[in-house]
């Protein structure tokens, strides 16, 4: 199963993303994490140090795939999560989506692509513009992750524009939205009533979740010392929960950008 992970810039996908790693490997799964942002902070929270880059690495070895192995890109983290750090397009031929075809590229010649359970992709969403949807050509589902607020609904809402966009081609559905940071829902609701998709979890601010992203820890990791983290820890199993189940999904039928700013403020 491959899972892509949508949404507006610093809405906390990354966080989301290594804890539900985590939760699908504790459920047994074996998963591999890439982070295709270029801020290639995706893993921290599981390696606990910025792993080195596909690009970087590929640029090292002149682009000789070859010379390339395994553990000079894949490395383990938490719970025995693999993790992949695409990295930043190099200057010039600067595109989101000429980085994740390299990544994938190089994965497929190391065997790697077929090994997993799970493979997620961790995706900035801000403008789904060309290259940043290439995950969605590898997806089998998409995830967005959103809080109670305008902007990051609207991201949500070209995310699902590109989704509806791919599932003509390829076998994609969107898993549904996670709430996050947020103690109130009403605007999220508000969205899905016009637009539906399921609402797989909302979790509120929580400041162990800030402290664990300076930690380099997960919730799960840090719940080894403190138990009184597991009840975060639940919030994410739950979603692998749901996601091991294979959920239906759907295809959304996006709101065009003006209908959005009604339908986010009349109520
Ligand atoms: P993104 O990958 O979408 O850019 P990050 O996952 O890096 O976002 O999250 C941005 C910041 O928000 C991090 O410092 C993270 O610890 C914090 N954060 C994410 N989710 C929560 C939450 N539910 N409660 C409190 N802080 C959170
Ligand atoms: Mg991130």
């Amino acid at each position: 199963m491959k899972i892509a992970v949508y949404g507006k810039g610093g809405i906390g996908k990354s966080t989301t993303s290594c804890n539900i790693s985590v939760a699908l490997a504790k459920r047994g799964k074996k998963v591999l994490q890439i982070g295709c942002d270029p801020k290639h902070d995706s893993t921290f929270t599981l390696t606990g140090f910025l792993i080195p880059t596909i690009i970087d690495t590929l640029q090292e070895k002149d682009y000789h795939y070859e010379d390339v192995w395994p553990e000079d890109v894949i490395y383990r983290g938490y719970g025995g999560v693999d993790c992949v750090e695409a990295g930043g397009p190099p200057a010039g031929a600067g595109c989101g989506g000429y980085v994740v075809g390299e990544t994938v590229k190089l994965l497929k010649e190391l065997n790697a692509f077929d090994e997993y359970d799970v493979i997620l992709f961790d995706v900035l969403g801000d403008v789904v513009c060309g290259g940043f949807a290439a995950p969605l050509n590898y997806a089998d589902y998409c995830i967005i992750v959103t809080d109670n607020g305008f902007d990051s609904l609207f991201a949500a809402n070209r995310i699902a524009a590109s989704i509806r966009e791919k599932a003509r081609t390829h076998n994609l559905r969107l898993a549904g939205l996670i709430g996050n940071r947020t103690l109130k829902r009403d605007l999220i609701e508000q969205y899905v009533k016009s637009i539906p998709m399921p609402i797989l979890e909302v979790l509120p601010m929580i400041e162990d979740i800030r402290v664990s992203r300076v930690k380099g820890k997960t919730l799960f990791e840090m719940s080894e010392e403190d138990s009184s983290l597991k009840y975060i820890c639940n919030y994410y199993l739950n979603i692998a929960d749901q996601l091991i189940s294979l959920p239906e999904g759907l295809i959304p039928k996006e709101a065009n950008d003006r209908e959005i700013f009604t339908l986010l403020s009349d109520f």
